[in-house]
């Protein structure tokens, strides 16, 4: 009987050299990370790639260093900054901005000192 906390992971079945079958716990594999306003793939994230290849990774290689970096695709990020930057210079009140975009524009203005 697995530990009560290993009931949920795959198995799988190895011979060792001695002729033995002995079982393995799989490694899960990360989902596909997606735009949080688009829900396009994202690029420069670990997509599909083994819980434990992404522990091993560096911090730039599992997400872009830019704002939004890992959460917004490029396109969807330039909307949200070009959204922030009307409402700073006053001509697009932030009551305007779309409410799906409303939170990110507010964390652009934070960023860029709004
Ligand atoms: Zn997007």
């Amino acid at each position: 009987m697995p530990r009560p906390a290993d009931r949920w992971r795959k198995r799988t079945f190895v011979r060792t050299p001695g002729g033995k079958t002995v079982m393995r716990f799989k490694d899960k594999k990360s989902s596909e990370h997606t735009c949080g306003l688009c829900e396009k793939e994202l690029h420069g994230v670990p997509n599909g790639k083994k819980n434990s290849e992404v522990l091993a990774m560096a911090k730039t290689e599992k997400r872009p260093t830019r704002i939004f970096g890992g959460v917004l695709c490029s396109g969807c990020t330039t909307r949200i900054i070009e959204e922030a930057a009307m409402v700073k210079t006053k001509q697009k009140e932030l009551s305007a901005v779309s409410f799906s975009e409303k939170k990110f524009v507010e964390m652009a203005l934070g960023k860029i000192g709004g």
